[in-house]
């Protein structure tokens, strides 16, 4: 292949629901989708979670069946790496040097895991959870009898893993940096509920606690060193395997290279238009002025992002432009808790709690000067479906009434 009409890099969420969505709007001119993965279009979710578990196999999370692709007449190019990107030829360079022609590229890279940079953290055990063959390796560790695990990283990733590997019955220690578990995305209440619950399904969750040093043997991992703080010694903590679930680097390289404008990701305007002439970006590597976010640039790593900009891209490509403004959300599962988040708190300045903590079932109104802009739902399925249509509305309700969980939100618009 030397060109296509449309070509799309990355392979996940974005890429995937983009080339469906072109299909879906009538564009019937050839689509290639060039990627790292060598595997077709899976879901990243289950990483972490059920596949993780060993529950769902690999045909489970596929996003479509391995035939549709070819059915669709979209040509995956699996285990291509796109590195450089030509805009004024319109052609992206793969990283074997051949050149491809597009009449519209997107860029659908999604992100590269952050690792450890101290001592010891290129030793054989330390995993990240990004891709399928992370985890197929991560299992095969843990069949061939890995049971003490490290997770580094108090956020969603690092905890449902621990989740899952306290059920397939490891020895698990998590170490987080900050005071709080979900620091980055959840408020104070949802970050204690979460810490005490693992740590009575049995995680040793350390928190302000860092990693100075992986100590290893025959090239292998044997222990996590946390650092030395006032008051309190270095530890060694024995581990034969290792997650590092800290956050990911937009892969955007070859875009910012070419002269796209981004800092932190690549940043797309309401039709997720990079700076660059034909070119867009979707998904966690796009930054964007988000709605729900009182208008900042922001990135957001979620299914439903990747998926709502894919539209929004496929329909700015076949004239049919509309802004980008879906509301943000998002889920996880740990143990036997749904959490179920929609809109966005940061910058809240006010919190209600509906039901029971102590119950574990309870949602977190997030307000703003007054009005609802985001809920943590706990096994609550409920009030999250009848929240969304608060936050779309940034309705204004009255704290007491929100409070009441004998009246449905859907009965405060
Ligand atoms: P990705 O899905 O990461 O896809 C990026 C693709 O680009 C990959 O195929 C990659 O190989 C490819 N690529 C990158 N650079 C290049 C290049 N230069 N050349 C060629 N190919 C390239 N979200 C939720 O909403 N709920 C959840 O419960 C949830 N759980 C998650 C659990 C895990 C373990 C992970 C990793 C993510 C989870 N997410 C969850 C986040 C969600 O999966 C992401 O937001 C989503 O995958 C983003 O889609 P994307 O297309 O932007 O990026």
């Amino acid at each position: 292949m030397d060109s296509a009409d449309i070509v799309i890099v990355g392979s996940g969420h974005g890429g995937a629901q983009a080339a469906i969505a072109l299909r879906q709007a009538g564009h019937d001119a050839p689509i290639a989708i060039l990627s790292r993965d060598h595997t077709p279009p899976y879901e990243r979710p289950p990483l972490s979670k059920e596949y993780l578990a060993g529950e769902k196999p690999l045909e489970r999370i596929l996003i479509r069946p391995e035939t549709f692709w070819e059915e669709r007449d979209i040509a995956l190019h699996l285990g291509t790496n796109v590195a450089e990107v030509d805009w004024v030829a319109h052609e992206v360079v793969t990283g074997d040097g051949r050149r491809i022609g597009y009449r519209k590229l997107i860029w659908s890279g999604g992100g590269d895991p952050r690792r450890l940079s101290c001592p010891g953290s290129d030793l054989d055990g330390i995993h990240t959870v990004r891709h399928r063959h992370d985890v197929d390796q991560l299992r095969r560790e843990l069949d061939a009898g890995a049971r003490r695990a490290v997770v580094v990283g108090g956020g969603y990733i690092g905890l449902e893993a621990a989740a899952v590997l306290r059920k397939l019955g490891c020895e698990v220690t998590l170490l987080e940096m900050q005071p709080r578990l979900l620091g980055r995305v959840a408020g104070e209440t949802l970050g204690e509920f979460f810490l005490d619950e693992h740590r009575r399904q049995g995680v040793d969750v350390r928190l302000e606690t860092a990693v100075e040093r992986i100590d290893g043997a025959n090239g292998r991992v044997t222990g996590v060193v946390t650092a030395a703080i006032e008051g309190r010694e270095s530890e060694t903590i024995p581990a034969d395997i290792v997650i590092v679930g800290i956050g990911i680097v937009a892969s955007v390289g070859p875009l910012i290279a070419a002269g796209a404008s981004g800092s932190n990701g690549v940043d797309v305007d309401e039709f997720c238009r990079t700076t660059l002439d034909d070119i867009y970006a979707i998904g966690d590597c796009a930054a964007h002025a988000n709605a729900y976010a009182d208008g900042a640039v922001i990135r957001l790593e979620s299914v439903q992002n990747a998926h709502d900009m894919a539209a929004c891209a496929a329909k700015a490509i076949m004239g049919d432009k509309q802004p980008y403004g879906a509301l943000p959300w998002f889920w996880s599962n740990q143990y036997d808790l749904k959490l179920q988040t929609v809109g966005l708190s940061l910058n809240h300045d006010g919190g209600v709690i509906r039901g029971s903590v102590a119950d574990r079932s309870f949602a977190v109104v997030y307000l703003r000067e007054g009005r609802v802009i985001a809920l943590d739902c706990v096994n609550r399925t409920r009030d999250y479906a009848q929240g969304r249509k608060l936050v779309e509305a940034r309705a204004v309700v009255d704290p007491d009434l929100l409070a009441d969980s004998d009246t449905p939100l859907k009965e405060m618009l």
